[in-house]
């Protein structure tokens, strides 16, 4: 079965191809500015202005035609509502105009699948860090359980944030970690309550130091090891709580070299073993739709929904993880 993938929920718009769960292709236009941050409606924008090119390119790459797709799946949930549509309309023009069903797949449900099905990890306890979520995850009883979340921003957007105060552009967590490797520690606030972190203070402080002239190199590499060390720190409780033996980094703040050692780290500490997303599946991007769409599609307990429609705030801990 060849299944076309649509990712729009923020600042990407991707198209993955899979044939039979592998995957074929995985096209992408991100959205990125020189100094300001995300504003939705450009980013609606954006990905009314690359869809039909995206579409094209990953088509050609795959070597199918449209007419060769059996299935569309795309992101459905949740994320920015502007960009939601944006996918949501092109899969109903693709879909009426080919006769080709369509099925809606949770954004954050696909970043663990592909997680799963691109590394060793069986059971593991999900470390899951974007742009507009931070949360740690396990799976019990059928459902995908939230242990621990960002209280106020997620980590990307907080760095984000703070590289946007100090001219980076978005997305900043990339520069970031470059200016990193050359500075050394200043302090900067640590707030880790209970399970759940909060990243705002920690933002507000960053930023006042560079007003005051502590060099960027120094407030980076800071910035990163304390956020890091809050999200290890929690995810080892999870793990001791959840008596599990394997941690997961996913979503595009795993592309981070350093926060994936710190993991790392932390698990031989406690003989478990950590995992990493491969870099091209961390971020936003269509592949790890168009697989979980298979996935669910072709699971025996599917049942195809009335409608499908977009919805921005679903959280995964609602949705029954009948494919499992
Ligand atoms: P996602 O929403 O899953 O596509 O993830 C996007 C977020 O990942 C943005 O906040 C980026 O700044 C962040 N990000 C991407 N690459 C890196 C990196 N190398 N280090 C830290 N954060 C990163
Ligand atoms: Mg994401």
């Amino acid at each position: 079965m060849i299944v076309l993938g649509i990712e729009s929920t923020a600042h990407t718009f991707g198209v993955g191809v899979t044939k039979d769960k592998k995957i074929l292709v995985n096209e992408k236009d991100t959205f990125t500015t020189k100094e300001g941050g995300m504003i939705p409606n450009e980013v609606r924008e954006h990905h009314e202005k690359v869809k039909d090119k995206v579409l094209r390119r990953a088509l050609r790459k795959a070597k199918v035609t449209i007419k060769d797709v059996d299935l569309i799946s795309f992101s459905h949930a949740p994320g920015l509502a502007p960009a939601l549509i944006v996918g949501r309309d092109f899969v109903e023009t693709l879909a009426k105009k080919y006769n080709i069903p369509i099925i809606g797949v949770n954004h954050i449900v696909a970043h663990l699948e592909i997680g799963l099905a691109t590394t060793k990890a069986k059971d593991p306890i999900f470390l899951f860090t974007s742009g507009a979520n931070t949360q740690i995850i396990a799976h019990e009883g059928d459902y995908y359980r939230v242990f621990g979340e960002a209280l106020s921003i997620a980590v990307g957007n907080a760095l984000d944030k703070f590289g946007r105060n100090i001219g980076l552009g978005f997305p900043a967590g990339p520069k970031i970690e470059l200016l990193a490797k050359e500075g050394k520690y200043v302090e900067l606030p640590y707030k880790v309550k209970g399970m759940d972190v909060d990243f705002s203070g920690i933002v507000t402080k960053a930023t006042q130091l560079y007003e005051k002239g502590v060099p960027k190199e120094d407030l980076c590499f800071s910035f990163q090891e304390t956020c890091f060390a809050m999200l290890v720190e929690v995810t080892e409780r999870a793990l001791a709580h959840c008596e599990k033996k394997e941690v997961l980094l996913i979503g595009g703040v795993a592309a981070n070299k350093r926060f994936s050692d710190m993991l790392d780290i932390m698990a031989k500490a406690r003989k478990a073993k950590a995992y990493t997303v491969p870099f091209e599946y961390a971020g936003d991007q269509g592949a790890m739709i168009a697989y979980l769409g298979d996935v669910m599609y072709n699971s025996k307990n599917y049942k195809a929904p009335g409608v499908i429609d977009i919805d921005p705030r679903q959280r995964i801990d609602d949705i029954k993880t009948f494919w499992r």
